[in-house]
């Protein structure tokens, strides 16, 4: 007889950002004439960038003739937005050729799919707190995951303990929630210690678009080794606002290789089993986000978001609140007063403040008294939450 996937049981029953939801909107009904800011989901609200609505356009209209119309792309990607990619890698010094590149429909996928190419039966390392998606696909393949404590006393930026082996690393920087990023000389450790226990890192750099500081390393293939040891997960959502739009890509280099096949052709094989690739459009789309002007118009949208981080970031520091995130990263994360919960203080600012932000235990349980903001909102709102917490008495 048939019967559930048994691991479903073990995932957690309330999807975060649906909880959210709930409460907002119960407090919303019996409070009608509540002016509520959102601070909390880590979606874009800038539109679509000129340069790409034009490169869209033009694509929808191949699409019409018989001449350049495309049916089935590569399951990879095509080749013009792989060679793009790859030139990108090229500013940080790092040399990835465009077949080591595969084309998705974003981060998220990639993230929960890399693991099925992988026999893992040792530990999976998890940061907590952490994006869900990597603690979630996990349970649900069944794995075994060590969390990795990040917490005030390492700056949330975990380091190995080389006591505890492992299979696969999860590490994401700059990083949701916390909007910490790790510098090279971190991230060598890391890769020191994954050649030594023969694991692989997925390194998160969904964020990558945000760093501004010229020391941090953009993609863990600026530290050597990292390429014998990583896949690396990016996304064109959160710089060139392509959450709607759906794309983001993984690389795998070619010394990447496991009982000596190349890692790279297994993600092909399974990509070509079950994804028929990202359309035509969004890739084109994707394309001229990489190019120069593209870039150009994309800063400014991240610049925006960025003051957004600042106010906010100054507004908390005018009330002696510690908090990190925010420069490099869209998310501030930022310590409960009084030594709340995350959810008590969820309510409290929601109640007498009307903001909305993400509790911090919903990413794990040491995220536990800590509190996400995100500054994907507009200038407005977040001046007037600004001025909100400034006359707030935490
Ligand atoms: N990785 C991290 C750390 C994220 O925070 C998110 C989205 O919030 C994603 C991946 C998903 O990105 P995508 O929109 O490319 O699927």
């Amino acid at each position: 007889m048939i019967e559930i996937n048994k691991n479903f049981n073990k995932l957690e029953k309330n999807y975060l950002f649906a909880q959210i939801s709930k409460r907002t909107q119960e407090y919303k009904t019996k409070n009608p004439k509540a002016n509520i800011i959102k601070l909390g989901i880590g979606d874009v609200t800038l539109p679509i960038c000129d340069v790409v609505l034009k490169a869209m356009h033009k694509a929808v209209d191949e699409m019409g003739s018989e001449k350049t119309f495309r049916g089935y792309g590569p399951y990879e990607g095509y080749e013009f937005l792989r060679q793009a990619i790859s030139s990108s890698y090229v500013k940080y010094g790092i040399d990835i050729g465009a077949n080591e590149i595969y084309v998705s429909d974003g981060a998220k996928s990639d993230t929960a799919n890399i693991i099925e190419i992988f026999d893992i039966t040792g530990n999976v390392l998890i940061p907590n707190p952490t994006y869900p998606v990597y603690v979630d696909s996990n349970i649900l393949a069944g794995n075994n995951i060590c969390y990795i404590e990040a917490s005030e006393s390492n700056n949330f930026l975990p380091l190995p303990n080389n006591e505890v082996k492992a299979d696969l690393i999860y590490l994401c920087s700059p990083n949701n929630p916390t909007g910490a990023v790790y510098s090279k000389e971190q991230l060598k450790i890391w890769v020191d210690y994954a050649l030594r226990n023969k694991a692989i890192i997925l390194f998160d750099a969904a964020y990558e678009p945000f760093i501004e500081d010229e020391s941090l390393p953009h993609s863990i293939f600026e530290i050597e080794g990292a390429k014998e040891c990583a896949v690396e997960s990016c996304s064109f959502s959160k710089g060139a606002g392509f959450t709607g739009i759906r794309c983001g890509y993984i690389t795998i280099p070619n010394e990447l290789k496991l009982n000596g096949i190349k890692a790279g052709d297994m993600w092909l094989r399974r990509q070509s089993m079950k994804f028929n690739g990202v359309s035509y459009i969004t890739q084109r789309g994707a394309e001229a986000a990489l190019s120069e002007e593209g870039r150009r118009q994309i800063l400014k949208n991240i610049n925006y978001y960025k003051e957004n981080a600042r106010i906010l970031s100054e507004a908390l520091k005018s009330k002696g609140i510690w908090h990190i995130g925010g420069k490099n990263s869209p998310y501030i994360w930022m310590k409960c007063p009084s030594k709340m919960k995350s959810w008590d203080f969820f309510d409290s600012l929601l109640e007498t403040l009307n903001i909305v932000g993400t509790p911090g235990a919903g990413f794990g349980n040491s995220g536990e008294g800590y509190f996400r903001f995100s500054s994907f909102g507009n200038h407005e709102d977040v001046l007037e939450a600004a001025s909100r917490f400034k006359k707030f008495n935490f």
